[in-house]
């Protein structure tokens, strides 16, 4: 039977169904799995029934009834007699016009269902099958989530037919197929899954709890799927054109002259790595990750210099205006010696200080652009860019992205805030080079972290009111009181703080106050003459201000690692030894305190990363990211490192061997569904 054959035998009652869940695909169909399994042929007598379990038992509908209870519940009493003349009651609690028109006196059928011994035999919610319909055949019955109104077994033998009808091809190279249990092809997989026999009640415990090794097998055909496709738009880059960015030597000795500071070790490996990028053709795709205070900034500074350097464009995108300006101020002091002019580009620069900014771009006056993403909305305005650099990349969106890599052929440089964890590395970023800072720069002094209940607010606050030097963040949840909850907001606490404490300068920062009032703040506060600053987790995105040394984060155990790690890392950036204190509610889950205790004892980011990547899932680092590639079937995202691995070997050596196999594997496994975002 071909494709099309399949779908025009569907009633179209089922095709319709089918496309409404998504299955738009024969595969699909083949990949729509079962819930669990039920035995629609291990029949009972009525007898021999035990109360608490489920049981099916067959007989003929004696009675049948319609029972109306006050609030208009209805339900449908049955009397079902088997062979030995025993009776048990059905209860239906859903009764629809189908059900009251088939469920008669006379009637034979099957009824399957937990059931309890009251006066009688009763089997409430059960689900049943006519008799004469149900011919054993020795399989269990799967059972499916909801499809249109298409019954279970009718959905089975779609399935199965589906399964048969794929042609399932044998895709995964042999050498790579021991990896994964050897010799049952992904068909045979799938035909147990569908249909497991009835004589074999531990492979159907196995199927159902997922550790059955055909589950493996399946997650690896999954994730070879997003390997293939993840590394053939990497290999597909080859075919793009970047200006190669041929430097003379020395020409980064004028910005190592301006850092304050000797790049650490790692920092150099990334710079060679990315300079070694910038001077072939194809165009850059290089992941830069560090953990928080590694100094990636520096490093996408050498980026944008190697540009300039060979008179072409250099852009860098931030995802607030805070850190745009911020890396404006870095940078423009990094270049200053070397005469290279900086312009910043964000919402709040308009008129002509922008019209400006862009033509002396244009002109070659100035080779560097920072700002946000109102840098998108220019790409006409502006020279072509030579070099990309997105900090914090998993904050912009797939649609902010698209446009502005719209013009393709850039080079690329993506920064990420935090670590990201090594399986979601693999699995999610195939499509890039990775360069990672592994330390931290030298001299750092510990942030200690502490965990205080919350009652302890008051004192916490009263220290913090003592400090004679340093700065101190206060992060909270809300930004202004509401009647919903009884979280802390910035603004009460910044009233409080003036009130009890004017000579620190409390500010307030928060997503809602408009740019040039939060710059101002930030400005007060690297200077020092504000030096308690009330905020929400807007602080998180990168601020760098070396004399902040105490973060207090409020009702901490609603975030995630990842994000505590990040505001940690706002403070401990200078000479100053900095302090981190966790407020926590006092009612605490045991998982909850689990994650904060995890926060007091280390405070090296992989290991947050991938604790958190354990506990929460990937969101964290995919943020839109994830909306870009087709969700997964089978696979976990951060699970099966080992099966991400081998997968990733097989596509690269099913790219170089079997392009055939590779379009037949994507196809059923991807289909019509989403495919990651071309950039
Ligand atoms: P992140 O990786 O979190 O973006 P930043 O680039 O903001 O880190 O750097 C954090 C701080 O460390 C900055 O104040 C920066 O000047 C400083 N820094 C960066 N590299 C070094 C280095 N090699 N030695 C000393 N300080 C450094
Ligand atoms: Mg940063």
């Amino acid at each position: 039977m071909s494709e099309s054959e399949f779908w025009r035998r569907l009633s179209s009652a089922a095709r319709t169904a089918l496309h409404e869940s998504g299955a738009t695909t024969i595969a699909d169909v083949a990949l729509r799995f079962p819930l669990r399994y039920e035995n629609w042929d291990a029949l009972e007598k009525i007898s021999a029934l035990r109360g608490g379990q489920k049981a099916l038992v067959e007989g003929v509908v004696t009675e049948a009834r319609v029972v109306q209870w006050r609030g208009g519940r209805r339900q449908l009493l049955a009397t079902i007699k088997d062979e030995d003349g025993d009776l048990l009651q059905a209860r239906f609690f859903n009764v629809t016009p189908g059900l009251e028109r088939s469920v008669l006196p006379g009637v034979r059928l099957r009824a399957l269902g937990v059931v309890k011994f009251e006066r009688g035999w009763e089997m409430a919610h059960p689900r049943i099958q006519f008799s004469n319909a149900a011919g054993s055949d020795g399989k269990m019955q799967a059972v499916y989530s909801a499809l249109g109104g298409v019954p279970q077994d009718r959905q089975r033998r779609l399935a199965v037919r589906a399964v048969a009808t794929a042609a399932w091809k044998e895709t995964v190279p042999e050498q790579f197929r021991d990896f994964v249990g050897g010799e049952r092809s992904a068909q045979a997989c799938l035909e147990l899954i569908h249909e497991p026999s009835q004589d074999n009640p531990e492979e159907t415990a196995l199927l159902e709890s997922g550790k059955h090794p055909v589950w493996r097998r399946l997650r690896f055909d999954e994730l070879l799927a997003h390997q293939i496709l993840l590394r053939a738009r990497y290999r597909r880059r080859g075919r793009l054109r970047a200006p190669p960015l041929k430097m003379r030597k020395g020409w980064d000795t004028v910005l190592r002259k301006a850092l304050p500071f000797e790049l650490t070790a790692a920092q150099e490996k990334a710079v060679a790595e990315v300079t070694a990028d910038l001077r072939l053709g194809t165009p850059m795709r290089r992941l830069l990750q560090g953990d928080v205070g590694s100094g990636k900034t520096a490093v996408a500074a050498f980026a944008c210099l190697a540009a300039a350097k060979c008179e072409k464009t250099a852009v860098l995108m931030a995802p607030t205006e805070i850190l745009a300006r911020q890396h404006f101020d870095t940078l423009s002091a990094y270049f200053a010696g070397a005469k290279i002019q900086c312009e910043l580009l964000t919402g709040a620069i308009r008129g002509s200080r922008r019209r400006d900014a862009l033509s002396r771009l244009r002109l070659g006056l100035s080779r560097v652009a920072i700002g946000t993403h109102a840098l998108f909305h220019e790409e006409e305005n502006m020279p072509p860019v030579a070099v990309a650099v997105i900090d914090e990349q998993h904050r912009f969106g797939v649609e902010q992205r698209r446009a502005l890599f719209s013009s393709g052929a850039a080079h690329r440089l993506m920064m990420s805030a935090t670590p990201i964890p090594r399986t979601l590395a693999m699995s999610s970023f195939a499509d890039m080079d990775m360069s990672i800072l592994d330390e931290l720069p030298p001299g750092r002094k510990k942030t200690t972290t502490a965990l205080v209940p919350h009652r302890r607010r008051e004192e916490l606050l009263e220290r913090i009111g003592k400090q004679k030097f340093g700065s101190s963040y206060w992060v909270c949840p809300r930004v202004q009181e509401t009647y919903a909850d009884d979280l802390q907001d910035v603004l009460s606490l910044l009233e409080r703080v003036r009130d009890k404490h004017p000579h620190l300068g409390a500010a307030v920062l928060h997503g809602r106050m408009p740019p040039h009032e939060k710059q101002e703040v930030i400005d007060n506060f690297r200077s020092g003459r504000s030096r308690f600053l009330a905020a929400t987790t807007v602080v998180e995105v990168g601020v760098d201000v070396p004399q902040a040394d105490i973060m207090v984060v409020e009702r901490a155990e609603r975030m995630g690692l990842s994000q505590l790690h990040q505001l940690r890392g706002r403070v401990g950036r200078g000479n100053r030894e900095g302090a981190c204190v966790l407020l926590y509610a006092e009612d605490l889950s045991e998982e909850a305190k689990q994650r904060l205790t995890i926060m007091r004892e280390t405070t090296d980011g992989f290991k947050i990363a991938e604790e958190d990547l354990r506990l929460r899932g990937p969101g964290e680092w995919l943020g839109t990211r994830q909306s870009g590639l087709p969700a997964l079937r089978v696979a976990k995202v951060g699970e099966d490192p080992d099966l991400i691995a081998a997968a990733g070997e097989a596509a690269k050596w099913m790219l170089d061997n079997d392009r055939g196999a590779c379009y037949v594997h994507v196809k059923r496994w991807i289909g019509k569904r989403k495919k990651p975002a071309a950039d």
